[in-house]
């Protein structure tokens, strides 16, 4: 049986490790980003065109079970999934690692909220987080921004006030530390996106007093089998009829 691998994540990468070669996997990849880090095993790069597209490509590859190791922000892409597997009757797992805990953050449903939150609060220094998708919404701020991001945003997405820093994770919390230190930072916005590689900024902030506003995860679909793990997700995988 060949196995689907929704990916862009690190998890999606050390599942396909656990997996390849004892099972047949393709990876997919959105193509966001320009290098990426790569899974071991077979690989496709590129959206499928929707959902027609996806199930179209499903038949095409003889694919007979999907994990869905996407970013837990990748709404559209998770909900594609779980729709087509529905109708096809695909076996489909979401492997979404756990949420960080929200207490102490101010907690907003989107990245116009968080704005909102930067404005109303005249928060002067902003160490954004939240991709390069997420700038947008802060564009009109008079505030400064550190902006952390693996692609650089357009020119027209940015406030008049940045820097931005082009790097990808982990991060360790002493350099986190010393970044929201060294840039006077006074608020952190970041998604609620979970998972150890990222979240030192959090015990960082919290140590030094920056406030926290975080967004919200968008709700998974209902009716979806779930797990946390790369070892739940293998687990999963091994449990199928082959
Ligand atoms: P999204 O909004 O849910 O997806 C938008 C479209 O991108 C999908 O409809 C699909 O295009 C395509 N796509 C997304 N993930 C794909 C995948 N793994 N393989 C093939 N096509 C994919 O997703 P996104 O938030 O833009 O994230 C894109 C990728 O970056 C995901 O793989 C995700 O794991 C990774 N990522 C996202 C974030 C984040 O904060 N959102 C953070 C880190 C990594 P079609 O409709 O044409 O199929």
């Amino acid at each position: 049986m060949r196995i689907l691998l929704l990916g862009g994540t690190g998890e999606a990468r050390a599942l396909a490790t656990r997996l390849h070669p004892d099972y047949d996997i393709v990876s997919s990849l959105a193509g966001r980003v320009p290098d990426p880090a790569l899974p071991v095993g077979p690989v496709r790069i590129g959206g499928f065109g929707g959902v027609t597209g996806l199930r179209q490509w499903l038949g095409d590859n003889e694919i007979g079970a999907v994990v869905d190791a996407t970013h837990p922000f990748a709404a559209t892409m998770t909900a594609h999934a779980a729709q087509v597997c529905a109708e096809i009757d695909l076996p489909h797992l979401v492997l979404s690692r756990p949420a960080w805990d929200p207490a102490g953050a101010v907690l907003v449903d989107s990245d116009v909220e968080a704005a909102h939150v930067v404005a109303d609060q005249h928060y002067s220094r902003v160490f954004l987080t939240t991709g390069r998708s997420g700038v947008r919404p802060f564009a009109d701020s008079d505030a400064w921004f550190l902006i952390r991001v693996v692609t650089p945003p357009d020119a027209d997405m940015l406030p008049v006030h940045h820097e931005v820093l082009l790097s990808r994770g982990p991060y360790g919390y002493d350099d986190e530390h010393t970044l929201l230190r060294d840039n006077r930072i006074d608020v952190l916005v970041t998604k609620n996106s979970g998972g150890l590689l990222t979240e030192a900024k959090l015990r960082a902030a919290a140590d030094l007093g920056v406030a926290v506003v975080m967004i919200d995860r968008p709700p998974l679909p209902a009716g979806v089998d779930v797990v946390g793990t790369v070892e739940e997700a293998a687990a999963w995988v091994a449990g199928l009829e082959q």
